[in-house]
């Protein structure tokens, strides 16, 4: 081991929180160490998550769209086929830019980045399983915790990635398989079931609770897309748990029986796609050194300045409290920072968007009906289909609506929730409003421009507190 030099911060983990606040601490003149033991930065979500699973959600609707979908637009192809290696190998392309980009970026802003295992020596005291061989320590004043999440395992299911998946193993295939059943019909599971459905495997979506997209998801949109997926092929067992699984033979074998109990069916897969959630990671990091302890579900637990129990210790990311999301790991990344070096930072989580990338997307900010229901809130609703709407109407596209949920007594938005082409975009408009705590009148006074699918969001907010034109 290498003598233990001195930082004002040590990050341990160079995902989306970790590389996010090393660059900030960079630039806000900190010297900072970013550990990451990947041997490529950006964390789950560039390397196996976010980035690779859009460019296979991207190509594959293109394959999709032009196998069923060009004739009525006047273009006639030929022999439409797919190609798996390159499929992939442009989803590599993407992530390696992107990954080696955030290289670039840890050094224009002076960040260390060391590539190795970090655990807890002591409370100021990281010590490094170097990726090369060979061990290293660094000390921190201060130290950052961002070690992200892993895919909760189902119990009676060994993974190996081949057969039975996650979402990583997911995003890797070799073929397109034949039969694909996909426990858990939440985020993951539905755009990776996309995916695949899209390439030509029977997917089967098994999901434990009456709606897919999970519990965030309003259940009118849920409803809707579960119809349009649907409609694209997807087959769907709601309110239906798995109960056993078995891998030994050359398929797998799931057992499935209704939520409440009931007959048990034995659903036959070639894979099997594990995606029930994830969970905080914080295997091998030494958190026993410093007496720092995971609450029940794992998560590492923090004050409001993201401060565990010793305080020059912070958390970030996935690893700690609220939703899962890349772009929250980022907020975080950057406020933490600000505490560091200003006192003060800040993160709206009230105003945090969750988009599924499926097509149409599916996007949503705010509370939903069910939230406001429960939190006794009096509300308006104004919703707008896209099949009004002329830009949605020119691309052929029309499925979905914009719905818009605002305080019955002061007009200010609440939610917004869009299933429909681009809503992952649109939906920034919506959290933009909720940050400004706009009502909806501002936002349909606001002159959208003609004709872009943003209209059919202006019209919504029109339809809260008066008639929308255009339906
Ligand atoms: P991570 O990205 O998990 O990064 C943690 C890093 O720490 C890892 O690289 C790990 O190797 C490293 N590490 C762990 N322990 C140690 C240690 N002891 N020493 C050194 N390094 C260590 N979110 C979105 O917002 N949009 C999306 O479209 C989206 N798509 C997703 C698709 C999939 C398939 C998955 C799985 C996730 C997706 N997510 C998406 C979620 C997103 O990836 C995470 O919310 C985000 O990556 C969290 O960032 P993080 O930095 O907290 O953790
Ligand atoms: P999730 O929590 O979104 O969904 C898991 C689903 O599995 C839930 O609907 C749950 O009811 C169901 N489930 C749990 N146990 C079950 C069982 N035994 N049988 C049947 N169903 C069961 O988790 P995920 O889809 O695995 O995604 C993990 C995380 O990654 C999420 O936090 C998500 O936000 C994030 N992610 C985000 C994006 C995105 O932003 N586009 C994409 C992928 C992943």
């Amino acid at each position: 081991a290498t003598e233990a030099e001195e930082k004002d911060l040590v990050i341990v983990g160079g995902g989306v929180a970790g590389y996010v606040a090393a660059i900030k601490a960079g630039q806000a003149g900190l010297k900072v160490a970013c550990i990451e033991k990947r041997g490529s930065l950006g964390g789950t979500c560039l390397n196996v998550g976010c980035i690779p699973s859009k460019s296979l959600l991207n190509n594959s609707h293109l394959y999709h769209q032009i196998l069923h979908d060009t004739k009525n637009r006047g273009i006639i192809v030929g022999d439409v086929k797919i190609d798996v290696a390159q499929l992939m190998k442009a989803k590599d392309t993407s992530v390696t830019g992107l990954t080696k980009g955030i290289e670039f970026l840890f050094k224009k802003n002076n960040v260390e980045y060391i590539k190795g295992t970090g655990a807890f020596q002591d409370e100021h005291t990281i010590a490094v399983n170097l990726i090369d061989g060979g061990e290293t320590s660094v000390r921190g004043k201060n130290i950052f915790i961002a070690t992200g999440s892993e895919a909760t395992p189902f119990p009676g299911l060994t993974i190996d990635e081949k057969k039975v998946v996650t979402s990583t193993g997911a995003i890797a295939l070799q073929e397109v398989p034949k039969k694909m059943v996909v426990i858990g019909g939440g985020i993951i599971g539905l755009e990776m079931g996309s995916v695949w459905s899209r390439l030509g495997a029977e997917v089967t979506v098994v999901e434990f609770l009456g709606q897919i997209g999970g519990p965030g998801m309003d259940a009118e949109i849920s409803k809707l897309t579960q119809k349009l997926l649907t409609k694209q092929g997807m087959k769907f067992k709601l309110n239906t748990k798995v109960t056993a699984g078995d891998d030994s033979g050359a398929s797998v074998k799931v057992n499935v029986e209704a939520a409440k109990g009931g007959k048990e069916e034995v659903l036959d897969a070639d894979v099997v796609l594990v995606a029930i959630g994830r969970r905080p990671y914080t295997s091998g990091l030494g958190l026993e050194n410093i007496g720092l302890e995971a609450d029940e579900k794992g998560r590492i637990v923090i004050d409001q300045e993201y401060r565990t129990k010793i305080p020059h210790i912070r958390a970030i990311g996935d690893v700690t409290f609220g939703p899962m999301l890349a772009h929250k790991a980022e907020e975080e990344g950057v406020a933490a920072i600000e505490y560091l070096s200003k006192g003060f930072g800040h993160v709206n989580y009230g105003a945090i968007p969750s988009v599924m990338y499926t097509h149409p997307e599916v996007a949503w900010v705010g509370q939903n009906e069910a939230e406001l229901k429960a939190a006794d809130v009096k509300y308006k609703i104004g919703s707008f289909p896209f099949s009004a709407n002329s830009r949605a109407k020119t691309n052929l596209d029309t499925e979905g609506i914009v719905k818009i949920l605002s305080d019955a007594e002061t007009d200010r938005i609440l939610g917004v929730h869009i299933v429909g082409p681009n809503a992952g975009e649109m939906i920034a408009e919506g959290t933009l409003a909720i940050e400004y705590g706009a009502s909806s009148e501002d936002i349909a006074r606001t002159s959208h421009a003609h004709p872009t699918l943003s209209e059919a969001f202006k019209e919504a907010a029109m339809a809260t507190y008066d008639k929308a034109i255009h339906y």
